[in-house]
């Protein structure tokens, strides 16, 4: 899920502030030229198209007959859900085959361009299936009611969750990763198609096997390539989006910078351009200033930051193409990027949490409180595996052991800072709420459902208001009710000062610095 540039934008996924009509039609797509290797196969043909209909014909997306989809396959459990649809299990009832079904209401695609853009991902996804670290694509039914899309089945979880649960990884680690994502710029520009939403939560892993491939699986905002074409949609998300997209003039080559900075976040944890609001974002992103000298820069390999620099060259002409980025030596498999354990995200995670203010502690720890088996499953190991007594807690001893075990280079000092952090509760050690809250995923957080169940657990009297003795009741329950603490959080989150916090300051409060600056993450 990523940010929206306006207010007026109805999914929650990325969409265009204008509807100018560059992401319209996807007519006759242009066929990038293999640029490397002479033996590259010949472009494969155009797909065939689906039939253009007027795009107001809500009622027929597909324009063939209905199909009863449960007469194909059985719909089992949610897997997750997006704007638009709900994500589902399915079998396959002849085969027993398990795969991933999207369904969408038909009713929710309101306008002509919803039903354009939707005719789009399915010719997009039935044009780029079969390439390596693409989703399958197995097929699409109508029915009067929805449209359902069935697609391989990726039980492996988010990219960025993997990378968490597993704690420890290398550069090798991070350049296999980083191979399958310029793999799939590289197939998507080879295929005449520019991406145009690569970011971390559009990767999946196929399954929990450590060695699983990666696969892209929202084609949401993809368009095919018009030859000659300027696209100027202002699209994509706030951390990933090239700055030849926000000064609206860009083509393909948008796609490699928004791999470059996910490579970037893997290395490092946090985002290359960071400000707290989207507007600093993009401001940060048009100034172009590269930071590879902060920590942990400097233990990363020159190969790896040379690869980053020459994919985050703001000169879209001067940037390193994704054919070229895959002959990169660090990159390239077997290449030269080491075992080296890198910081893992979770030390990251943890970091950051140092740096936020009690509210937000307490806030997380009510969210976490609330979170499904299914939401915290890396995390949930991970604390069995530095729990090593098994008591339900962790000390500092163990706290020090699993992070040296995950690769951590941290000295006692910045141990014992991490420690007292995530203690919210001060009683020396950190129980398995607070651990679930100091390194869980803030994307998972964000979710405005989460948000809200936090709000009104300290609006005691569903004022719509955080009042004074509300935040001190909350504090007070986790230990840290003095009258100062209150007024360095109201100090902090009540933005227009009439000393409560409403609603739309505690969102603010909890969105700011989502991935925190890497000043917040230096350890003092
Ligand atoms: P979004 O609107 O965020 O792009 P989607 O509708 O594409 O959402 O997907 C919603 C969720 O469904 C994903 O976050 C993921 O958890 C799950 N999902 C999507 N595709 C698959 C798949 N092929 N296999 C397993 N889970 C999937």
């Amino acid at each position: 899920m990523g940010f929206c540039f306006s207010k007026l934008c109805r999914k929650s996924r990325d969409i265009p502030i204008s509807s100018s009509s560059d992401s319209e039609s996807p007519s006759q797509p242009y066929y990038h030229q293999f640029p490397f290797h002479d033996a590259a196969p010949p472009p494969p043909p155009p797909p065939p198209p689906l039939p253009s209909l007027p795009p107001s014909t809500v009622s027929g997306i597909l324009g063939k007959p209905y199909v009863d989809i449960t007469t194909l396959y059985d719909l089992d459990k949610e897997l997750g859900r997006g704007q638009f649809g709900i994500t589902y299990l399915c079998t396959d009832k002849a085969t027993g085959g398990k795969y991933a079904c999207k369904s969408i209401s038909t009713r929710k695609l309101v306008t002509g361009k919803d039903v354009a853009d939707v005719r789009r991902e399915i010719m997009i996804l039935q044009h780029l299936t079969g390439q390596p670290n693409i989703v399958e694509f197995r097929g699409a039914y109508e029915d009067s009611k929805n449209l359902h899309l069935v697609m391989e089945l990726c039980s492996g979880g988010e990219l960025f969750d993997r990378i968490t649960a597993k704690g420890s990884y290398s550069e090798k680690e991070a350049a296999r990763i980083g191979r399958q994502i310029v793999n799939v710029v590289h197939a998507c520009h080879f295929m005449g198609v520019m991406h145009r939403d690569l970011k971390p939560e559009n990767f999946l892993m196929v399954s929990r096997d450590d060695a699983s491939p990666l696969k892209a699986t929202d084609f949401g905002l993809s368009v095919f390539i018009e030859s000659g074409k300027v696209y100027k949609d202002l699209v994509g998300s706030a951390y990933y989006v090239a700055p030849e997209v926000l000064r609206r003039n860009y083509g393909k080559e948008i796609d490699v910078w928004s791999a470059g900075v996910i490579l970037y976040i893997l290395l490092s944890g946090f985002p290359p351009f960071w400000a707290e609001t989207e507007k600093g974002i993009f401001e940060e992103i048009l100034q172009g200033h590269l930071d590879l000298e902060m920590p942990p820069w400097p233990s990363i390999s020159t190969g790896a930051k040379d690869l980053i620099r020459k994919m985050l060259t703001i000169n879209p002409k001067m940037r390193i193409s994704a054919a070229e980025a895959l002959e990169h030596p660090w990159l390239m498999e077997d290449g030269e990027a080491s075992d080296q354990p890198i910081d893992s995200a979770v030390l990251i995670r943890m970091k950051q949490f140092r740096a936020m203010n009690k509210l937000k502690k307490v806030a997380l720890k009510v969210i976490a409180e609330n979170m499904s088996e299914e939401d915290i499953k890396g995390l949930k190991q991970m604390f069995d595996n530095i729990d090593t007594d098994r008591s339900g807690t962790i000390t500092y001893d163990e706290l020090r052991t699993g992070l040296t075990k995950l690769g951590s280079r941290l000295s006692e000092a910045e141990i014992q800072q991490l420690m007292e952090a995530a203690d919210v509760d001060k009683n020396g050690t950190i129980d398995y709420v607070e651990f679930i809250t100091a390194t869980m995923h803030r994307h998972r957080l964000e979710k405005e459902e989460n948000l809200y169940k936090a709000f009104q657990y300290f609006d005691k009297d569903n004022s719509g208001f955080i009042t004074r003795d509300e935040l001190r009741q909350a504090m007070t329950q986790y230990g840290m009710g003095d009258e100062a603490t209150i007024d360095e959080v109201l100090d902090d989150v009540d933005t227009d000062k009439d000393g409560k916090i409403n609603y739309d300051e505690f969102v603010a409060m909890m969105k700011k610095g989502i991935i925190d600056s890497p000043q917040q993450l230096k350890m003092e």
